[in-house]
């Protein structure tokens, strides 16, 4: 496998063989600047989205050392080895999004903190080489927050067709942008677009939307480097319940309307 080369070119010319029998048609990862600005649940948002509108989606939880997609689906248990010995992702319950995360391989995944750069790097390589995806029209890639060694081991190992970056008002959106674009570019991919969550909030009451954090710099970071702001999603308590309660497929309303656009970009993808 690549070792970490960030001081040296990149090229696009490394990419990893998907398992046999493994057939996917887009990978899209999904990046952000540090962690708790909501890249999982936009993730997961996401991947509910498109499967909604009938396609295969398949989720590889990337982020190691904060595995959360298996809790906001309500996954549980430990994944089947097949016959061939290779990883039978976990479906979800109603739309069956198929997930690998190192919460549904270890009985104590805590244990991924300690590792260092090499072996995540291994763990989510295995995560693409060593696992029965089948046939997949989105695979979603939940990236470990940064732009450190791993998650740009992981870009140069997997055919990816883009980046979706996740913000937050609070974060330094224009610096997680220009590094984001930057990484995308060396690996002379697009990044497909920018999503701000916790965007802003509804009043109950007479339905103002008014935005908690201020102004928002990402409008101004997208134009810089011409990428487009492709969602904009409120901060939710129904969201945050159903995230709670690993019940995410039910989300409904503005935070499901939100991601239409991104959708629509996604389904152009040739
Ligand atoms: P990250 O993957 O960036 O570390 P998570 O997706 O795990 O962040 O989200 C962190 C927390 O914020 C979770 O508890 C999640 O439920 C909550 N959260 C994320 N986005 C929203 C939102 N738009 N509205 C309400 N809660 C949110």
């Amino acid at each position: 496998m690549p070792e970490n080369r960030s001081n040296m070119p990149l090229s696009m010319d490394n990419h990893l063989a998907s398992s046999e029998g493994s057939q996917i048609n887009h990978v899209i990862a999904v990046v952000s600047g540090k962690g708790g600005v909501g890249k999982s649940t936009v993730t997961a948002l996401l991947a509910v989205e498109l499967a909604k509108q009938g396609y295969k989606v398949g989720i590889l939880d990337a982020d190691l050392t904060g595995a959360s997609i298996p809790y906001l689906f309500g996954l549980q248990g430990l994944l089947k080895v097949s016959e061939k010995g290779l990883l039978e992702p976990m479906k979800t319950a109603q739309l069956g999004i198929k997930v690998v995360s190192i919460a549904l391989v270890m009985e104590n995944p805590e244990m991924a903190v300690i590792w260092r750069g090499p072996l995540l790097s291994k763990a989510i390589q295995q995560f693409w080489t060593d696992v029965n995806w089948g046939e997949l029209d989105y695979l979603l890639v939940d990236m470990p927050p940064g732009t450190s060694d791993v998650p740009l081991t992981v870009m140069q190992m997997l055919p990816l067709d883009g980046v979706v970056v996740v913000t937050s008002p609070q974060d330094m959106a224009r610096s997680v942008v220009k590094k984001a674009y930057h990484m995308a570019n060396q690996l002379q991919m697009p990044v497909l677009g920018l999503v701000e969550n916790m965007s802003y909030v509804t009043c109950p009451h007479c339905g103002e939307q008014f935005s908690v954090f201020g102004q928002k710099p990402l409008s101004e970071a997208a134009q810089e480097f011409n990428v487009q702001v492709c969602a904009e999603i409120p901060l939710d308590p129904q969201l945050a319940e159903l995230t709670d309660q690993g019940n995410i497929e039910q989300i409904a309303g503005t935070s499901s309307s939100s991601l239409k656009e991104l959708v629509d970009a996604l389904e152009t993808l040739s």
